[in-house]
C-alpha cells in the first residue's frame, strides 16, 4: 500500500476552531498583554493563525526543545535546543504547543518556564491525545481531542514530511 494521508479534520473546522480558540482567549486576557510562546517547529503553523485570531495586545517567542527518548516515546528530558530571546519575568506567558501525547515533554518544559517568574502562565495546544498521558499537566485550551493515532499536517510532520499540510491528517501505508 503506497504512502498516504487520511483527513482527521479538515481545513475549514481547523480554522473554525481555530477562530473559537482567540476569541476565548481575547476574552480571558482581556485588559492585558499576552505573551506566545511557540514550542518549535510543531507549533508554528498554529500560533501564527492563533495570534491573527486574538485581538488583545501579542507579543511572542520562540523556543525548540528536543526530548530524548527511544524512537516512539519521549522520555520527559529534555534539552533546550534554542532558548527564549526575552525574559517571562512579569509577563502573562501562554505557551502554544502543537500536540500533546504522554505530557512528558510539557511537564519538564513548564516546569523550567515556571522557575522565571511570569505573572501568570497558561498552556493552549491544538491537538491532545488524552489516552496517551503518563504526566499531568493541566491543559487551559484545546483545540481537539483525538484517538491514539500518529497524526500530521499543520506544523506536525512524519520524518520531516507534511509540515505543510493544511488539515490535520494520519499516515497510512507506512510500516
Ligand atoms: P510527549 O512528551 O507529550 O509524549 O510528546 C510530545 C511531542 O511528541 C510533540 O510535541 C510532538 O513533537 C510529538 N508527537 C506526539 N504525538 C505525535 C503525533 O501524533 N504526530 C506527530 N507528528 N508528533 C507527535
Amino acid at each position: 500500500m503506497a504512502e498516504s494521508v487520511r483527513v482527521l479534520v479538515d481545513e475549514a473546522e481547523v480554522a473554525k476552531r481555530i477562530e473559537c480558540l482567540g476569541k476565548k482567549i481575547s476574552e480571558d486576557y482581556a485588559g492585558k498583554q499576552v505573551h506566545l510562546i511557540c514550542v518549535l517547529k510543531g507549533g508554528v503553523f498554529f500560533m501564527c493563525e492563533l495570534a491573527k485570531r486574538i485581538s488583545v495586545p501579542v507579543s511572542m517567542d520562540f523556543m525548540s526543545v528536543s526530548s530524548y527518548g527511544d524512537g516512539t516515546a519521549s522520555s520527559g528530558v529534555v534539552k533546550i535546543a534554542k532558548d527564549l530571546d526575552e525574559t517571562l519575568e512579569g509577563k502573562d506567558v501562554l505557551v502554544v504547543e502543537d500536540i500533546i501525547d504522554s505530557g512528558r515533554t510539557l511537564y519538564y518544559l513548564l516546569d523550567i518556564l515556571a522557575k522565571r517568574n511570569p505573572k501568570s502562565m497558561k498552556l493552549c495546544t491544538l491537538l491532545d491525545k488524552p489516552d496517551r498521558r503518563v504526566r499531568d499537566v493541566k491543559v487551559d485550551y484545546v483545540g481537539f481531542e483525538i484517538p491514539d493515532e500518529f497524526v500530521v499536517g499543520y506544523g506536525l510532520d512524519y520524518a520531516q514530511k507534511y509540515r505543510n499540510l493544511p488539515y490535520i491528517g494520519v499516515v497510512e501505508g507506512v510500516e
